[in-house]
């Protein structure tokens, strides 16, 4: 059977959040601002006209548009729009996978959606649903793969549909020749080492001898390849049912009353789950803790940051926090998680001073130096205190 893939990506989705929850903004030039860090994180397409985008100082763009309305962030507001625009997905197929809050795949393929209409009729329906009942737009690409469908949903925006038929000769004819940029993976830095080696299109990268690739691309070579091949069985995975997140779990040798064990064991789960975040590109801003009772009996608590992040220190004080409320019975506790969630993919870039950027670069090379020599090369005082411990394998 023949794939149906739809990728969808809001538009501008935290301007337009702002604008579908307060009338008086719509059609006028938004942008959502005021971070710690005074940079724009959103802009209207209104806001856009006047040459203003993500990201910039809040303060420029006041100078490009006198008049521009400048509204703080408010990620509990899209992460509800955000779980509304999923539910939507959840209706038409059961196989929804989330790739952060305002975009996701969903499979198609022979789902009772698809017996009373075409793919385009569904994906034509779903974004006018959400259009009519959430007033944001989103953009989206049906194809027979996510990789076609991905790139077609970002290709046109805003509140388009490409279609990419499922006919091998249309797939290469749109995918070819398309700037390397377009590959997933491919991030400006090794866009230009492409482009210096001669490679602007996706059409040559997938005639290049793959040893050849191998040299100026390294281990991701083949992937690369196979993408700009059109090889692309990558199945949509609606394996995470509530939303992504990254969940890490111990269970003690031992159950321990130890609260600085158990804050240990919870900061190096937080570790491992952090690194996951970071090795995806993606930020968080979630984080709960749940603890299992030597009698099996469960408690979870919850707490969000002011912004997503991908640095793990950051997340150490909620996790101690956290264990200490929910920690309320005078029991043993033989289980401990972590799980980070809220999934933003679009953080990163918006650190103009660069603070965030060095706590990130010092968090990988502490990973890179680990993975090199091992774990005990380099260790955080909750490592420390966990190899003082017994049981620690590490
Ligand atoms: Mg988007």
């Amino acid at each position: 059977m023949t794939r149906a893939i739809i990728h969808f990506d809001a538009d501008a989705f935290f301007a337009s959040v702002e604008q579908a929850a307060d009338r008086s903004l719509r059609g006028k030039p938004v942008v959502v601002g005021g971070l710690q860090r005074g940079i724009v994180a959103s802009a209207s397409y209104e806001a856009r006209r006047y040459g203003i985008y993500t990201p910039m100082p809040v303060a420029r763009a006041r100078r490009l548009c006198p008049n521009l309305i400048v509204v703080p962030v408010r990620f509990d507001l899209y992460e509800q729009f955000s779980a509304n625009i999923f539910g939507l997905a959840d209706e038409i197929t059961p196989v929804v996978e989330k790739q952060g809050v305002d975009e996701g795949y969903l499979d198609l393929t022979g789902t009772r959606a698809c017996l009373k209409r075409d793919p385009d009729q569904v994906a034509d329906k779903f974004r006018r649903d959400v259009k009519d009942w959430l007033k944001v737009t989103i953009s989206q690409g049906l194809a027979r793969t996510k990789l076609l469908g991905q790139i077609a949903s970002k290709l046109y925006k805003p509140d388009a549909l490409t279609i990419i038929s499922p006919d091998e000769a249309r797939e290469l004819e749109f995918l070819h020749p398309l700037p390397v940029k377009w590959l997933p993976g491919i991030g400006p830095t090794t866009e230009k080492l492409m482009q210096s080696a001669g490679l602007t299109r996706i059409g040559q990268v997938a005639e290049m001898p793959l040893g050849w690739l191998a040299e100026l691309l390294g281990s991701a070579a083949s992937q690369v390849r196979d993408f700009a091949r059109n090889v692309d069985d990558r199945p949509v995975d609606a394996t995470r049912p509530d939303a992504l997140s990254y969940g890490h779990q111990e269970t003690f040798g031992e159950d321990t009353a130890d609260i600085e064990r158990i804050d240990a064991q919870l900061r190096r789960l937080a570790d491992e789950a952090m690194g996951r975040v970071r090795a995806d590109g993606k930020q968080i801003r979630t984080v709960t803790v749940r603890i299992r009772y030597t009698d099996m009996d469960e408690h979870q608590g919850q707490m969000s940051l002011s912004e997503p992040t991908d640095v793990e220190v950051l997340v150490y004080p909620l996790v101690s926090r956290i264990l200490h409320r929910i920690w309320d019975r005078r029991v043993r506790i033989r289980m401990v998680q972590v799980k980070l969630s809220n999934v933003y993919s679009c953080f990163s870039q918006l650190d103009l001073f660069g603070v965030m950027q060095r706590q990130h670069d010092l968090a990988v090379a502490c990973e890179t130096v680990r993975n090199r020599f091992g774990p005990r090369a380099l260790m955080r005082a909750h490592d420390w205190a966990l190899r003082r411990g017994d049981g620690d394998e590490r």
